[in-house]
């Protein structure tokens, strides 16, 4: 359990950044930016962090739109919590990542302040990219979290829960090459591309009926030829593909290669293939979810534990769960079923009176959460325990 008294003094410092939180937060949602073209929402963070007398360093891990920031004293434990700010092409923060950044922020502030009085540390990360660039990975990658104890984030959604899956994930894009000829003319001189981004698309749709639970598996097409009246000479499709488990993962990703590269062949057409990497699965640490839980339940929003009932995305959240114990509550900024993540109704939620609500209690009970993990080394060591025994 907590002091009263930090409690208190974490609330309250909350409370008075309620204004400056609220603005950021409006500021962010009104103007979207892509992954790694962040330059507003971090400068604007950055900005705010100063004002309040913090050390900030930007562009860390290589990432012009990346920053940390630190507050308290070395020695002690070492609490990250994170902020992301990237929105989605088109729909803008659809995904309500300026709530995330928000509550980052105002948690921070509030748990710097029972980190400079009893000691410890609080670390925020501004981590870009998390739609598909992977900024979190690319500090991993950094070291940027070695000495780290445990982090947090909370992310919006349309019920409150503690901990929800997310999958490992991958991108590829096929790139097929075939011969150009007039379609009306001389078809038969040509050879199609786009064919071949087709039927990767239909035999991948006759193989799921042997992907696990869980498993999704869902592509576009980037490119599909160059005119109406030209066999597609060039053409190229990008899929996703996600399972709950990284060996699932692997058989998966094989499967739909082994679509692609029959495709290929069957067209008479050349395949390259290219990968992004994704994501791992998330790991979420139950002891420290469940601190997290009963300071949302004590603010008046007592969370579900999981819910099976709602899908799950991936997240570079998912890699920082590896290396630290990590945890990465949803919690609503709208009714049940009534807009979920990336639906242009959930970007308007984003923009609410609600949704800066939900991001002001999440900060409450993110730096309540920071703050006990700083005071109660019994916290921190069932945390860490769960962790190794999890690996
Ligand atoms: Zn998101």
């Amino acid at each position: 359990m907590l002091d009263e008294k930090v409690i208190r003094t974490v609330d309250a410092a909350v409370d008075a950044e309620k204004d400056a939180l609220s603005k950021l937060s409006t500021s962010i949602h009104q103007n979207p930016e892509l992954r790694f073209e962040e330059v507003k929402a971090a400068g604007w963070i950055c900005e705010l962090l100063a004002a309040r007398g913090m050390a900030v360093t930007r562009g860390v891990a290589d990432m012009p739109t990346a920053f940390m920031a630190r507050a308290g004293k070395s020695g002690g434990a070492r609490i990250g919590i994170l902020a992301e700010y990237d929105a989605l092409p088109q729909i803008g923060h659809a995904c309500g990542h300026n709530l995330i950044a928000t509550a980052g922020v105002g948690a921070f502030l509030a748990a710097s302040k029972v980190a400079e009085s009893l000691g410890g540390e609080v670390v925020l990360f501004g981590t870009p990219a998390e739609e598909g660039g992977g900024g979190k990975v690319k500090m991993i990658d950094a070291g940027l979290f070695e000495g780290i104890d445990a982090a947090m984030m909370f992310h919006p959604f349309d019920r409150d829960v503690l901990a929800h899956p997310a999958l490992a994930n991958t991108w590829v894009t096929f790139t097929f090459g075939g011969a150009a000829a007039h379609a009306a003319i001389a078809p038969q001189d040509g050879k199609s591309a786009l064919t071949g981004c087709m039927d990767t698309f239909r035999l991948i749709d006759g193989q799921r009926v042997h992907f696990l639970d869980g498993v999704r598996v869902h592509g576009f097409i980037v490119n599909g030829g160059q005119a109406v009246n030209i066999i597609a000479e060039t053409a190229a499709c990008e899929f996703s593909v996600r399972a709950r488990t990284t060996d699932e993962l692997t058989r998966v990703r094989a499967i739909v290669e082994r679509c692609a590269r029959a495709a290929a062949m069957a067209s008479d057409v050349t395949i390259s293939i290219s990968e992004r990497r994704g994501y791992k699965d998330m790991r979420n640490n139950m002891a420290l979810a469940r601190a997290f839980g009963q300071h949302m339940s004590a603010l008046g929003r007592p969370p579900r534990e999981t819910d099976g009932r709602v899908g799950a995305g991936s997240t570079d959240m998912g890699d920082v769960s590896h290396v630290v114990p990590s945890i990465h509550p949803w919690l609503a900024i709208v009714d049940e079923n009534v807009a979920l993540c990336h639906q242009h109704k959930f970007a308007d939620a984003a923009g609410s009176a609600r949704g800066i609500d939900t991001a002001l209690v999440a900060a409450k009970a993110m730096a309540r959460t920071a703050s006990e993990l700083l005071v109660n080394a019994e916290l921190l060591a069932t945390v860490k325990r769960e962790w190794q025994e999890d690996r």
